[in-house]
């Protein structure tokens, strides 16, 4: 069942492609519900929660987005095939009167192995690294390994602390905003069952879900079992189809009774095809709202936080450098920013050339600007690049882009020192000896750090990894100035005094 998943890498670099695609025979990895659900749905009286939940109100929640990658790679989806993903489940979640907004940007976990973890167990050390607290944790890796399109956790159960329990893991293959999977998966974090569980194991037991919703029946017939059994909801028809199903095509499947199974195609908590599940039924909506009611919900703790006022962004992010119809711009060292936009507090960032148009960029920043020095852009080539500013309440809004015009020239820096728009900072400078340097380049790579006096005696050396960005003097340096030398892997060097104080 993994065959199709790898062609998807290739999705978020190529807008031109068409969205990912859900896998018609992909499953979802959500068992049957822990027997404390089972028990918890069985006592929900739909009726009575909801005259008592006659509020308007929305409840907000805030879900945090983590997009999983190999080193390598890059998340294969598009942000803005993420975004119009969360903005169709807002959708449907609004007869729920449930909304998700952002708990913050979207974070990037860059690791091989959990970029397509081979099972269950291993995702799990991710969950348990990186969940937040009070919110609803969403990782989109590949999940091919594992032939599955999503899975969840129900309430109280699966990794994380107890205000931070389980997840909803969605494989990139079956997220775009045409998959109904990430509605389904969050169907399962807030306690929903699949519709054919119990049933379709063995659809004319005495077990399963009955077609008719009569409690009264004659003998021989069986009486209605929908309260006790299945998903525990009457107003869901009895469904005994596990494997994906297309809407009409409905097999001819009898129960004890010898009733056929008209299963509803078009819930998402089904296996139905995504073309036709697109909705929740009353009582699945009851039964999510009592999962967030209160403090004391299965879910409650995901209302300890509170959602942030932000301003309304009304104006557009411009562009400073590159300017506007720039040329010779360096293609593998270049440096993009913009101003900042009231009421923004991420920006998301696409860079594509400008014939045939390949995304060579498409991340989301915090602050105003981004260095791109990863060779994806060729030389002497046409591109485009657009800055769009959101905020936590409105990253699902699709909002219309604006792209810049700029021309890459053919001089590409090969290090860190040969731009020379570029340099590297040296902090505090004066300085003392025996004190810490901080040293800060564009380009974060390992280097040697040489200090020499003016007699051009080497005095101190030492070699610092790409992530490293103190060195320490050496104590017993006269005051004087010296001279530090950086040099990078290749030998290449860049000069710069400094001066120790007494
Ligand atoms: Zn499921």
């Amino acid at each position: 069942m993994k065959t199709a998943f790898l062609s998807s890498c290739f999705a978020a670099l190529c807008i031109l492609c068409a969205p990912a695609q859900a896998q018609l025979l992909a499953d979802c990895g959500t068992g049957d519900t822990p027997p404390l659900v089972s028990e918890w749905l069985q006592k929900l009286d739909h009726a009575k929660w909801s005259a008592d939940n006659t509020s308007n109100d929305t409840t907000w929640l805030a879900a945090q987005i983590f997009l999983v990658h190999a080193p390598t790679g890059a998340p294969a989806i598009t942000l803005d095939s993420l975004k119009r993903t969360f903005a169709v489940l807002n959708r449907r979640f609004a007869p729920a009167k449930i909304q998700f907004y952002q708990a913050g940007m979207p974070r990037y976990i860059v690791n091989q192995i959990w970029s397509n973890p081979p099972d269950k167990q291993i995702a799990t050390l991710m969950i348990d690294s990186f969940n937040l607290t009070r919110v609803v944790n969403i990782y989109f890796t590949n999940l091919g390994s594992q032939g599955l399109c999503g899975y969840a956790y129900y309430p109280n159960s699966g990794p994380g602390g107890p205000i931070s329990r389980g997840a909803a893991m969605m494989s990139y293959s079956c997220s775009g905003p045409e998959s109904g999977t990430l509605a389904h998966e969050l169907g399962h974090f807030f306690s929903l069952p699949h519709p054919f569980q119990g049933t379709s194991g063995n659809p004319a037991g005495p077990t399963a879900e009955r077609v008719t919703r009569n409690a009264n029946e004659t003998a021989p017939r069986l009486s209605a079992n929908c309260q006790t059994t299945g998903d525990f909801f009457c107003d869901t028809k009895a469904d005994p189809y596990s494997a994906r199903w297309q809407c009409l095509s409905n097999p001819a499947t009898f129960d004890i009774n010898g009733d056929r199974f008209f299963a509803d195609s078009s819930l998402i908590m089904s296996y139905a095809a995504n073309t036709c599940r697109d909705i929740f039924s009353e009582q699945q909506m009851t039964a999510m709202q009592a999962t967030v009611a209160s403090g004391s919900a299965p879910r409650g703790y995901l209302l300890l936080r509170q959602r942030p006022i932000t301003n309304e962004i009304s104006s557009e992010a411009a562009p400073i450098t590159p300017a506007i119809g720039a040329t010779d711009v360096q293609p593998n060292f270049a440096h993009f920013n913009w101003t900042a936009v009231p009421g923004a507090t991420f920006y998301h960032v696409r860079i594509k050339r400008a014939i045939l148009p390949t995304l060579v960029k498409d991340t989301i920043v915090a602050g105003t600007f981004l260095s791109v020095y990863d060779n994806k852009m060729n030389i002497n080539t046409d591109f485009q690049w657009s800055v769009t500013p959101h905020n936590e309440n409105d990253f699902f809004i699709v909002k219309p882009i604006v792209w810049h015009n700029f021309r890459t020239g053919s001089r590409t820096a090969t290090s860190v020192f040969e731009n020379q728009n570029n340099d590297f900072i040296i902090y505090p400078n004066p300085a003392q000896a025996g004190s810490t340097l901080t040293i800060l380049r564009d380009v974060e790579v390992a280097l040697t750090v040489f200090i020499y006096d003016l007699q051009g005696k080497q005095v101190f050396r030492q070699v610092i990894t790409a992530a490293e960005k103190m060195v320490t003097l050496p104590a017993n340096l006269t005051a004087g100035t010296y001279l530090i030398r950086l040099q990078d892997s290749q030998g290449r060097n860049k000069t710069q005094k400094i001066l120790l104080m007494p």
